[in-house]
């Protein structure tokens, strides 16, 4: 490793708190600080700032950042300004004394990085600035706004290849996400650069879990989705304002934290409602395609699709707003040929080459929709690349079961006579718990554990039942009354005397979109942090942010606050060890956070984990069959599915988890929650149980809750007990 190289990895360290370089960020830099005009493409969230952020720091003189949105700019000078780095910008936004402190700073060589908007470079007094300081770096972020093929065509960036000859000793770095070759080649043409400048870095978004969807009852399919989301930040694409303004008014209605954006709004209006959403003071935009650009907000955990997007390429701009904190985010279209039919409408409208070219876009999009192997394959092939793997596990197709369509009828008789028996006065919900034996509270009160189809539906899980009773909703077998109660129609008798059959395709991958695939597909960390502590932290950002007037993603991302929920640092030096943290935050924010997570660990009675310990316990992997079982159940495999696999009994695997659990390891919670088929109700009476009278022995906690709880749920709830006790 170069001197240079060794460098750079500390600044990454001290500055930035990150251990290792990103793909491709080392070669770029190394090339960049040996003064070599260099092209980078990198999606977004690849992490194409840094490359640029570090060279600054490490050469003498100032980095120029051409940069084509102010907003962008601000944001970036304000990370810059939470990491101690000297950073300013120069606009047409900038108050005159904004203007002068900035000017100042640059004359005085105490600024590391300029960030300019094109046309402020253009201007006379701007260049004579610069010619008074020795200019390192000429940095062009967004450089396919130099290309008239690209989506955002800005006509001063074509002169920027010019401006920069007037920088004869700086280094030129262009950096872009968008991965069109034909975008490519442009920008290298204009700035005049070799092959072997430009690295490409892959187009896959690891962490983003994709999945297409039928549009069957969109709004429904929304709330289902949201459910599971409470707390999270997320943006939903419509095609028209009307659209945006229903679906956000049908959101509150359901008491959600959510605002619209579209280009009907007033610009002020558009700018609140964009600012509370950066600011987490609102979790969820519902937005037209206006929406996005310049957002560079790190955690947003969801994209949803409620429209079909316009193209493969915005499809894929759009989905990229999510995740850039590399934490798992779901993108979910919902696809309909309705909408197609939309989109061809106003195709039809335009002509020659502009429509054989908006027809093609439209075929790609729709082949790459209804295809069913991996997403990534027709994504990235899209833009050149080959994904290579043959399971992503991160899209529908990759962890969908079985295909085709299934017959139903049995299920749908069950759910109709179930329907008779409480006389078509009760909702969804209930109904449910009463086929699949429930023990709630409603059930047993209204004696609906009487009923001959009590207990008569466990083949079926819960959202399999309910996305049963959607599908019967949309066939017409059964129709929804006041108070949303389920009702039959004529066609359910025809089902009952197997006149008719059902036939239909249960989406078992919908739960997916839920909690089961976050488990199984996010890191330990992810999956394992202390949600509330996590809360705890979030809230303690939010207030540091609003004191400050800056966006909480700037003091910390959620993948820092996620590690504190996880490690639980509690001096400055466990504090430096995790993500996101280096010398300057420590200094302005250590304390806060130490402060609250000694007070969370006080009272709960929890302690530190420190970094190197976790690796170590990981690294011994084995073949015992209990280590097997236990890392794929902490993978996200349920017990019962752990059973079949292994041909044994839940409760053999309930036993390894046991003995995985005594060597030291951690299980997941959640998980051995999901095999417990009590109501939270019941689950935390038999906890109690067990903290009264020890966790070792069954029998007397059977006999105190009057045996009505079964062993085998009281074995669940032991091991619960145990491994949360841990
Ligand atoms: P891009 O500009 O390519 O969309 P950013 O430069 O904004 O991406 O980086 C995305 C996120 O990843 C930022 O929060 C950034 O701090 C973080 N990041 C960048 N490089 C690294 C790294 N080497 N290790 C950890 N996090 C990184
Ligand atoms: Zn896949």
């Amino acid at each position: 490793m170069s001197n240079k190289v060794a460098e750079a990895k500390k600044v990454l360290k001290d500055v930035f708190g990150y251990d290792s370089f990103r793909p491709l960020q080392e070669e770029i830099i190394e090339q960049v600080l040996n003064k070599r005009d260099t092209l980078v493409i990198m999606p977004t969230g690849g992490g194409k700032s840094l490359c640029y952020q570090i060279p600054a720091l490490m050469f003498d003189g100032l980095t120029v950042v051409v940069s084509p949105l102010i907003s962008l700019m601000k944001d970036q000078v304000e990370q810059m300004r939470e990491l101690d780095v000297p950073a300013v910008h120069l606009n047409s936004s900038l108050s005159p004394e904004a203007y002068g402190y900035s000017v100042r700073q640059v004359q005085q060589g105490k600024a590391k990085l300029l960030y300019l908007a094109p046309e402020t470079l253009m201007m006379e007094k701007t260049r004579k600035l610069l010619e008074q300081v020795k200019v390192d770096c000429f940095t062009i972020d967004e450089a396919h706004c130099i290309s008239e093929w690209g989506h955002d065509f800005r006509p001063e960036y074509r002169q920027l290849a010019e401006v920069k000859k007037d920088f004869p000793d700086a280094v030129g770095l262009a950096l872009t996400a968008t991965a069109t070759p034909r975008v490519r080649e442009d920008i290298k043409k204009t700035l005049e650069l070799q092959d072997e400048q430009e690295f490409i870095a892959s187009f896959d978004r690891k962490n983003l879990f994709m999945k297409i969807a039928d549009k069957k009852d969109p709004l429904n399919q929304v709330l289902d989705f949201l459910y599971t989301r409470k707390e999270q930040s997320g943006i939903i694409y419509c095609f028209s304002r009307r659209q945006v303004d229903e679906l956000t008014y049908e959101l509150e209605q359901e008491g959600y934290s959510v605002r619209a954006y579209h280009a009907g709004l007033s610009d002020r209006n558009r700018a609140i409602n964009q600012r509370a959403f950066i600011r987490d003071d609102v979790n969820i935009i519902v937005a037209t395609i206006a929406f996005g650009m310049g957002i560079n907000k790190s955690n947003v955990r969801f994209v949803m699709h409620y429209d079909m997007p316009q193209n493969i390429e915005s499809y894929y701009q759009q989905i990229g707003r999510a995740g850039r904190d590399g934490l798992r985010s779901d993108c979910v279209l919902l696809f309909s040929y309705s909408d197609i039919n939309k989109i061809k409408y106003f195709i039809n409208k335009k002509e020659g080459k502009e429509k054989d070219v908006a027809e093609r876009h439209l075929d790609a999009l729709v082949k790459f929709m209804e295809s069913r192997e991996c997403r990534r394959k027709p994504l990235l092939n899209y833009f050149g690349e080959d994904y290579e793997k043959e399971n992503c596990g991160m899209c529908d197709n990759c962890i969908a079961s079985g295909e085709a369509v299934e017959d139903l009828t049995a299920q749908a008789q069950k759910l109709i006579k179930v329907i008779q028996e409480v006389d078509g006065r009760w909702g969804a919900g209930q109904l449910v718990n009463i086929l699949r034996g429930s023990k709630a509270k409603k059930v047993l009160d209204e004696g609906h554990d009487q009923l001959e189809s009590y207990d008569s539906g466990r083949e079926f899980s819960k959202a399999e039942w309910e996305q049963l009773v959607r599908l019967m909703l949309r066939q017409n077998y059964i129709a929804k009354g006041e108070f949303s109660v389920l009702q039959l129609t004529e066609k359910a008798q025809e089902v009952m005397q197997g006149i008719e059959s059902v036939f239909g395709k249960l989406d078992r991958t919908d739960a997916s979109i839920g909690e089961d695939t976050v488990q199984r597909t996010s890191s330990e960390i992810e999956s394992g942090h202390n949600k509330e502590l996590f809360e705890v932290l979030r809230a303690k950002r939010k207030e540091l942010a609003d004191q400050k007037g800056i966006p909480p993603y700037n003091i910390f991302p959620d993948t820092t606050l996620m590690e504190m929920a996880f490690y639980l640092p509690q001096d400055k030096e466990g504090m430096l060890t995790l993500y996101g943290v280096g010398n300057a935050k420590l200094k302005k924010y250590g304390d806060v956070f130490i402060g609250a997570i000694k007070n969370y660990s006080k009272e709960h009675g929890v302690e530190e984990k420190t970094k190197s310990i976790r690796k170590k316990v990981k690294k011994q992997k084995s073949s015992e069959k209990h280590v097997v079982i236990g890392d794929s159940f902490n993978e996200g495999h349920s017990i019962d599915r752990l059973a079949e696999e292994h041909g044994v009994k839940d409760v053999t695997i309930l036993k390894h988890l046991q003995t995985y659990m005594e060597d030291g390891n951690q299980l997941r919670l959640e998980g051995i929650k999901e095999a417990s088929e009590l109501s939270t109700r019941q689950q935390d009476d038999v906890l109690k149980a067990f903290s009264e009278l020890g966790p070792e022995l069954l029998r007397p906690v059977y006999t105190k809750l009057d045996k009505k709880i079964s062993y085998g749920e009281l074995r669940i709830m032991q091991l619960y007990y145990l491994a949360d006790e841990d």
